[in-house]
């Protein structure tokens, strides 16, 4: 198969966190895979610049490493790892001081794309940005990178909105959020939007409800103390899964575009209505083997690891379909997919089928990222219409050839398309604020209620609550399969 990866511009770009955790463990071998790949001008420069007083060739060591642990099938290729590490170079920098700034604007070129990746405390964003204008390294074009948390409220993620603003534009001001750099979230678009079959029963005529599920098998492994001060919703809910309801829900875009797609994402989220007490689930690990609160080292902790709830979007397409979302760590298996579970045929002429047949899109993230969609047919063999219900693969790895299957990190395919300027993947200003003030409200009731999360055993698939606020509507979770 012709290779499809088309090469963005040359670039210099700068990661400030180089030798953080997300670099090395993301940021750094994918941009070698992407590279490997020929995506990357072999000219581009990457430039590591943190705290740590290192030379060019220990960081390049570093990288190196880093690409052996985390660079998959492509970290074996020595020839291209050494021409890689010869683009990139480090630049010991305080970003709450002077020092390594000259030595940064003296790496930077003329006439390439320049970004900067905050890989770095949000309590640095400032700093940073106000740095970058002072040492003349900032241009009128000039790109940056912000990673999650976006704020820990409403009122801090304006505060860190307006500190951006005072030095960048917004189309220069790229909100990552990895679940949209993700290959099934874009086809969920291309479904969408690229077929006359799906959109006429995208509404509340066919829908009956909506599961979005991201579950980990993980627990808090070392961020105990700062999962602790966040807990699910915030960390889990307010970003990812609000992302993934908003392309479930939207009105088609009049184009693929950035401010046309976020602007319908932006409607969805303001049609969100409040949660109602009893709509909303937390919960916390504790029951059988070792509790949330010994990992988050927090004997009285009252933080959730796990939430479901029960959303509503007020507009006409959406009214009385409910989406159940749920999120947790030490869950069953690790699994994330959304599920668009259709209604049941009003009536059947098979005489003698009293099952409940359900056509149900299945958009699956993790593991095994693909799609797939459960239709009903005759069984084959004698025996008369007996029906049932098989999963049609909408992957189509082998209709597309073996490179269709090549699924690329979320990181790396979002770091292009900073790359390339296409913010159609990031996050909105407006967006988070408005997902920050549908959450603010959940969580200031829990405070005001006293709300303790539930107990639920590790290795579930969360409190027996969370079961009941779907049996109560006579539906169920779809099961947590790795
Ligand atoms: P980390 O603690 O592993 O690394 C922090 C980096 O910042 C280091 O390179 C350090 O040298 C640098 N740094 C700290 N203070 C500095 C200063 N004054 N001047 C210059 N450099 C300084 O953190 P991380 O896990 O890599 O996370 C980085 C950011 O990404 C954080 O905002 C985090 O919330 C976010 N994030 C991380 C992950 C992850 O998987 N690690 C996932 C999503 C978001």
């Amino acid at each position: 198969m012709v290779s499809r990866v088309i090469p963005v511009e040359n670039f210099d770009l700068v990661i400030f966190g180089g030798t953080g955790d997300l670099a090395r463990r993301k940021i750094l071998p994918g941009l070698f895979r992407r590279y490997r790949s020929g995506q990357m001008p072999a000219e581009a420069r990457i430039v590591g610049a943190a705290r740590s007083a290192l030379d060019h060739d220990a960081f390049r060591q570093m990288v190196a490493e880093a690409v052996a642990e985390f660079g998959g099938p492509e970290k074996d290729d020595a020839e291209c790892l050494k021409a890689f590490l010869a683009q990139i170079h480090y630049v010991a920098v305080d970003a709450k001081g002077e020092g390594g700034w000259q030595a940064l604007s003296g790496l930077m070129r003329e006439g390439v794309v320049r970004a900067f990746y905050f890989s770095v405390a949000p309590s640095l964003f400032g700093d940073l940005a106000e740095r970058l204008h002072r040492f003349n390294i900032a241009t009128p074009d000039c790109r940056i990178v912000v990673e999650k948390p976006f704020g820990h409220d409403l009122a801090t993620a304006r505060a860190l909105n307006a500190t951006l603003a005072t030095h960048f534009k917004e189309t220069q001001i790229y909100r990552i959020d990895h679940y949209l750099g993700k290959e099934t979230v874009q086809n969920l678009m291309a479904v969408r939007f690229g077929n006359i079959l799906f959109e006429p029963l995208w509404n509340n005529h066919y829908v009956d409800h909506i599961q979005v599920t991201v579950a980990e098998t993980v627990g808090v492994d070392g961020r105990g103390g700062y999962y602790d001060q966040s807990g699910a919703m915030r960390d889990m809910v307010q970003n990812h899964l609000m992302q993934l309801l908003c392309l479930i829900a939207m009105e088609p875009p009049s184009r693929f575009d950035a401010d046309a797609v976020r602007d319908e994402k932006l409607k969805v989220i303001r049609a969100l209505d409040p949660v109602a007490a009893d709509e909303i689930v937390r919960g916390q690990y504790g029951s059988g083997g070792k509790a949330y609160r010994d990992d988050a080292e927090n004997p009285a902790s009252t933080t959730e690891c796990f939430v479901a709830i029960k959303a509503h979007i007020s507009n006409w397409r959406w009214a009385g379909v409910p989406f159940y979302l749920r999120t947790g760590k030490k869950m069953r298996a690790r699994s994330s997919e959304i599920a668009v579970v259709f209604k049941d045929l009003g009536h059947s002429i098979f005489e003698g089928d009293t099952a409940r047949h359900r056509n149900i899109l299945a958009i699956r993230l993790q593991p095994n990222e693909g799609m797939d969609l459960q239709v009903t047919i005759k069984e084959p063999g004698p025996g008369g219409m007996r029906l049932v219900d098989v999963p049609l693969d909408m992957t189509f790895a082998e209709a597309l050839g073996p490179d269709a299957g090549e699924v690329h990190d979320a990181y790396e395919r979002l770091i292009m398309d900073v790359i390339r300027g296409n913010q159609t993947l990031f996050m909105r200003g407006d967006e988070v604020e408005a997902a920050w003030a549908w959450t603010d409200p959940i969580i200031s009731g829990w405070d005001a209620r006293g709300d303790r999360p539930r107990p639920y055993e590790a290795g579930s698939a969360g409190p027996e609550e969370a079961m009941m606020l779907m049996h109560r509507d006579g539906r169920r979770w779809r099961e947590i399969k790795g």
